[in-house]
């Protein structure tokens, strides 16, 4: 971690330092002064103690001369009394500590005292002898003394002599005296002075705190909650409130322009947000946007008894709007889907609903309330599905054509089928591919069983891919009466999967897996490739069955790939089967609503000679009208309408009028699924040109087949 060293702590530094630099200074100013006061009383001391030692010097001299002139004539007669009497005048002077009256010899002749004890004695001090000795007028000093002497002559002849010794002490004690007061007069000074500089410095500190409390607030605070402001949107909480501030400074206009960039960079935001959250072409929430509105709601929900439904919706085919009639196209169509959707929600989604395009083809809806109380979300659900698909398969007008299209939806519940958003998402797409598989246009509610389906199907298509080269795929042929006469005129030839471990896969299960996964582009000229070449050999085999016609299926997926034709054309010059004796069952959903493209594909089919069927007719939507508008040579009435003619006066009336549609336009009719006699003569009886079904014949394999032709 790095210590942060900011402005304020720098401040602080940097006037700290000059704080301590000025308490060195004044500590040595301090300390000089002290040292010039000790010296001041030394000189003092020094000056006062010359001046008072010469003064008394002086006042002894004085004395001493005028002492020997006095003490002449008692010495000369021996007066003790005189000289005691003078003497005696002198001790009651200030600070005299002895005086002392010696012949020339130096002993003692008078001491002041009374008695003389000293009388006779010589002098045994240490001055003494310089006294004696001296022959004028003389002064000598020691630490406790100062001794002034003088000769006491008569004429040229030296009487003797007489000291005075003042004492120094009483000076010293005065001295002391005078300078201790001088001490504490100069003390008292000197603490004056740092008391006055103590002052000074609590004032300088006083200003420093200011200043410091001034820098906190001016300007490390505003810039210390522009950091802190800053770091909030750096770490993406644009709504954090922006400083402002009416100061007219340079800090407040920096806070200012930072308000107004927090602002921009907030806007910005938004719309960033807003472009990513919402899909472009329908202005309905994205992907993105769902998945977060689902998690939040979710989150919500976390322990309450609450449910949710999602709904997943996928238009059927709707590639097929894109390649045909453009991107364009494509786009309107999903605009009115959009729109369409959006007004069954309002009126059917109960409160709050969630609308959203996943891209592509794909709608989600979030049902989070059942729309009429009482009523659980299951139902809402499964009534705004229903809605769903009735209203987008009702035909669109599109550059001015009518487009056909149907939705797939699958819906799942919260919390039933998962708790997760994930996990919901995953059921509901399966559960749409369900409704795909199922025949599209319809809704499925997801279910455990679901997910074995979906594992099931991605086993097949692994299963699938390479079938046809280990031999597990191949071809049997259902024959086709002709009704009139009941004879064989041809087969329909139908794949069959062997599968190694699962036996006999039936082919409602795999081709639709085949033609998911695009597989079917590769089978489905193969399986062509075969039925041309069993018909071949069955001409050559039975010369009369040479017209003997093979109807192959051929799925949405390989007419969508565009280059059937081409692909038709090159299997009959490989094969050398006679074009007219090639029939292409396509099925009536994979003709409607790309009738344009379509129609011109079926005419270049049927230029080259081929016969093109309409496969599972009447499952579709497209209605009997739609007949006129596809170049076809056949229709097969689904087996569903066959199944029941005879008891149902519907499919009867229906089949009946396919036929004589049909009829009436030079269409071939064929029935499909004849399981009993009564069917096969209804149909007859109707008119109905070819019929093919289990009564008539099972599909069996080519060997089988070929057995039949035989007399
Ligand atoms: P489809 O073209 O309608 O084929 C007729 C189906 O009806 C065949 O089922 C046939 O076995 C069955 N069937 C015939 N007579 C009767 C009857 O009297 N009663 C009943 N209940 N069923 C009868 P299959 O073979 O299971 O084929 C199912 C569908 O698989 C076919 O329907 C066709 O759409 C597709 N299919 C089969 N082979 C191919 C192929 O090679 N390519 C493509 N694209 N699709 C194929
Ligand atoms: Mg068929
Ligand atoms: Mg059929």
């Amino acid at each position: 971690m790095t210590v942060r060293f900011g402005l304020h702590s720098r401040f602080l530094a940097v006037v700290g330092v000059a704080l301590l630099v000025l308490l060195g200074v004044v500590t040595l100013m301090l300390q000089r002064q002290d040292a010039m006061q000790r010296q001041v009383i030394v000189l003092s001391q020094q000056s006062m103690h010359a001046l008072v030692f010469d003064r008394l010097q002086a006042r002894g001299q004085a004395v001493v001369v005028q002492l020997a002139d006095t003490l002449v004539n008692p010495m000369y007669y021996f007066d003790l009394d005189a000289m005691g009497t003078v003497l005696r005048s002198v001790q009651r002077q200030p600070d005299v500590a002895y005086v002392i009256v010696y012949d020339a010899d130096g002993d003692v002749i008078h001491d002041g005292s009374s008695d003389i004890s000293t009388y006779g004695q010589p002098m045994a001090d240490e001055l003494a002898v310089g006294a004696v000795s001296a022959s004028a007028l003389l002064v000598q000093s020691n630490s406790t003394l100062l001794d002034v002497s003088s000769p006491v002559l008569i004429g040229e002849e030296r009487l003797g002599g007489v000291r005075i010794g003042y004492s120094l002490a009483a000076i010293a004690a005065d001295e002391t005296r005078a300078m201790s007061g001088m001490r504490l007069r100069l003390d008292e000074i000197g603490h004056r002075h740092a008391g006055w500089i103590a002052g000074m410095m609590a004032l300088l500190m006083l200003m420093v705190a200011g200043l410091s409390l001034l820098l906190q607030r001016a300007l490390v605070r505003p810039i210390r909650e522009l950091a802190d402001v800053a770091g909030e949107i750096e770490g993406g909480n644009y709504a954090v409130p922006v400083p402002r501030s009416s100061r007219r400074d340079e800090v407040g206009d920096l806070v200012r322009a930072f308000g107004r960039m927090g602002e921009g960079i907030a806007r910005h935001d938004r719309e960033m947000r807003r472009m990513a959250y919402t899909d472009a072409l329908t202005g309905l929430a994205n992907r993105l946007a769902f998945r977060e509105t689902l998690d939040r709601r979710l989150m919500e929900l976390h322990g309450a008894d609450r449910a949710l439904a999602l709904l997943f919706a996928d238009i059927d085919d709707f590639k097929r709007i894109n390649d045909t009639l453009g991107h364009d196209a494509g786009d309107e169509v999903l605009v009115h889907f959009a729109n369409r959707i959006d007004e069954a929600i309002i009126r059917e989604g109960g409160p709050g609903a969630v609308l959203a395009r996943f891209g592509g083809d794909e709608f989600v809806i979030l049902i989070e309330a059942p729309a009429a109380p009482g009523e659980d979300i299951r139902t809402t659900a499964s009534r705004l599905a229903e809605t769903l698909v009735a209203e987008l398969q009702r035909p669109l007008m599109v550059q001015e054509r009518q487009v056909f299209l149907g939705t797939s939806i699958g819906v799942t519940l919260f919390p039933d089928d998962a708790v997760g958003s994930a996990m919901l998402m995953k059921n509901g797409d399966i559960a749409m591919y369900q409704a795909k598989v199922a025949g599209k246009n319809c809704f499925r509610f997801y279910s455990r069983a679901m997910d074995h389906a979906v594992e099931r199907r991605v086993q097949i298509e692994q299963d699938l891919r390479g079938a046809w080269d280990r031999g597990e795929l191949s071809v049997a042929y259902q024959p086709v009466f002709r009704l009139e006469d009941d004879r064989l005129v041809g087969a329909e030839a139908l794949l069959r999967w062997q599968h190694p471990t699962q036996g006999m896969v039936a082919p409602s299960v795999f081709i639709d897996v085949a033609e998911q996964c695009g597989l079917i582009e590769i089978i489905g000229p193969q399986v062509m490739h075969v039925a041309c070449e069993d018909a071949i050999g069955w001409h050559a085999a039975s010369p009369r069955h040479a017209d003997l016609f093979v109807a192959v299926n051929v799925s949405p997926r390989q007419l969508r790939g565009g280059d059937l034709a081409e692909q038709v054309a090159a299997t009959l010059a490989a094969t050398g089967l006679a074009p007219g004796l090639l029939h292409v069952e396509l099925t009536e959903t994979a003709v409607i609503g790309d009738e344009l493209r379509v129609s011109s594909l079926l005419s270049r089919l049927r230029r080259s000679g081929v016969k093109v069927w309409l496969d599972d007719f009447g499952t579709g939507f497209s209605g009997l009208s739609h007949l006129r508008r596809v170049p076809i040579d056949g229709v097969k009435i689904d087996r569903s309408f066959i199944a029941d003619i005879l008891r149902d006066p519907d499919d009867l009336a229906l089949a009946t009028a396919i036929i004589a549609m049909a009829h009436s336009l030079g269409i071939t009719v064929v029935a499909e699924g004849v399981e009993h006699e009564g069917q096969r003569d209804v149909l007859r009886e109707r008119g109905c040109d070819l019929a093919q079904g289990y009564w008539l014949g099972y599909p069996m394999d080519a060997t089988a087949f070929a057995a039949l032709l035989s007399p």
